[in-house]
């Protein structure tokens, strides 16, 4: 059958992709249709249609699937930041968990996938610790903030963000004010003039504190003793800052920071290990479910004390400070010369004495400290990015024969080929925990203990 722009079809979504597209068939022909849920049944159009799939739009929905829900947030649709808030917050942790269980399978070659039961949020809203905000004018002239529309650059004017913490939309407005006071001009992308390009906003759930930090296109705030003034009347400020961002880039944040008052950064824990975070450091963004996802990777380490272990990958030492209670000693590496330093200060903060922390690739660091040093490990606990591990990362891995690998992922694909790899090399799957540390998306965290075989 051959399928072209603007034809009718009903179909029911059955599936859904990478991007939280529904994905129905006919005939075995598959149709992706944004802001479709599994379950509906609907009529839809055919807007591009190539050889062997077509991209459709939502006309009507003829059966609403039993698992749609009304979005908490009346921009879901339109916002780039949420693809799933119209899946019931169960269904959307099925989903999750089929992906990895299909992946494992059709990739990884496993026909019984050794998957224990999704660890999902309590509360699937305002989880976020972080946001940046890009700051604009509406077509009147007002200064707005939000989020940028799905795959545009077009300004959304919502400060009231469900998935960030609640007290956003009143450090927003409290800029705003600010900025329309005193004159103070947004940012223009397209002529590179103006002055504030975004605002970041961490908040440390444990700690309270937060940090307020405006990237702009200059080197001073004009009266910034007045947005001082007024931003230090909540309770838990600790840090505002100004991000100098003279570049007429996408990338948000420049490299250079000028503390308008308070300190360069703030604090938060995960579990009993503290963290110091600047406006430029990596910090996991949902440390509720990161500590239940690293407590599920020590768990699957099974440290009694006596362990060497390495992680690599290990960005400012999460991972690596929270094994540090529990094993003898850890090394991590990490490519960011940045995170190594805060990997370093974390361990300080924290007394932890067992932790030493190397800069490089992984793929080359490990090769060369176990041909020239020998190193030698008890546990391997890997974090890659989304393409996954090196294969010579794994042959090294596997050269250097720990009892365990324990394997966190951010990808189920490039997972399932690495435990492939890794299964036909000596390390057998036997345990996986999906987290979800990311609600309402289509993000999924994955954690995989592998054992060497005898
Ligand atoms: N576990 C870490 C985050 C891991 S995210 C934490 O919780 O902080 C993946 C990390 O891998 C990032 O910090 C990234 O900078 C780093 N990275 C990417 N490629 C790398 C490579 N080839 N070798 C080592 N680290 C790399």
């Amino acid at each position: 059958m051959n399928y072209k722009k603007n034809d009718s079809i009903t179909i029911t979504i059955e599936d859904m992709g990478h991007g939280g597209e529904g994905i129905g068939k006919i005939d075995g022909f598959p149709f992706f249709v944004k802001d479709a849920v599994i379950g509906d049944t609907i009529e839809a159009k055919v807007i591009k249609a190539k050889k062997n799939y077509a991209y459709a739009r939502l006309m009507r929905l003829l059966q609403p699937s039993p698992h749609r829900v009304e979005p908490r947030c009346p921009y879901a649709r339109q916002c780039g930041g949420c693809q799933i808030q119209a899946l019931s917050y169960e269904q959307q942790l099925k989903f999750k968990e089929n992906k990895v269980r299909n992946n494992l399978m059709r990739i990884g070659g496993y026909s019984e996938v050794p998957i224990e039961e999704v660890i999902g949020m309590e509360e699937p809203y305002f989880y976020r610790n972080k946001a940046q905000f890009p700051v604009g004018k509406d077509k009147d002239g007002n200064i707005i903030a939000g989020f940028y529309a799905s795959r545009t650059h077009t300004i959304i004017n919502n400060r009231k963000c469900f998935l960030g913490a609640e007290i956003n939309e009143i450090i927003l407005d409290k800029i705003i004010a600010y900025m329309t006071e005193w004159n103070v001009e947004p940012y223009d992308e397209v002529t590179g003039k103006g002055l504030v390009r975004h605002v970041l906003i961490r908040y440390g759930f444990q700690s309270g504190e937060i940090m307020v930090c405006l990237i702009v296109n200059g080197e001073t705030l004009p009266k910034s003793e007045k947005l001082v003034e007024s931003l230090r009347e909540l309770e838990g400020m600790t840090s505002i800052s100004l991000n100098v961002n003279k570049k007429r880039t996408n990338v948000i944040l420049g490299e250079e920071i000028k503390v308008l008052w308070g300190q360069a950064y703030i604090t938060d824990s995960i579990g009993d290990v503290k963290f110091q975070i600047s406006p430029l450091s990596f910090y996991q963004v949902n440390p509720v479910q990161t500590k239940r996802l690293y407590e599920r990777a020590l768990a699957y380490a099974q440290l009694t004390g006596s362990e060497t272990v390495w992680d690599l990958y290990c960005g400012i030492g999460t991972i690596s400070l929270f094994l540090a209670q529990k094993a003898k000693q850890v090394y991590g590496v990490e490519i960011v010369p940045q995170a190594i330093e805060d990997a370093r200060t974390n361990a300080r903060l924290n007394g932890i004495e067992n932790a030493a922390f190397y800069v490089g690739k992984a793929e080359e660091v490990l090769p060369e400290k176990y041909e020239k040093d020998g190193i030698y490990a008890d546990v391997i606990v890997v974090d890659p990015p989304r393409k996954g591990c090196e294969e010579s990362l794994l042959r090294t891995m596997v050269d250097m024969k720990p009892k365990r690998i324990v394997y966190v992922s951010c990808d189920s694909a490039t997972l399932a080929r690495d435990v492939k790899w890794l299964g036909e090399n000596g390390y057998e799957m036997e345990r996986v925990t999906v987290v979800d540390q990311f609600g309402m998306t289509v993000h999924v965290e994955t954690a995989v203990l592998l054992v060497r075989k005898p």
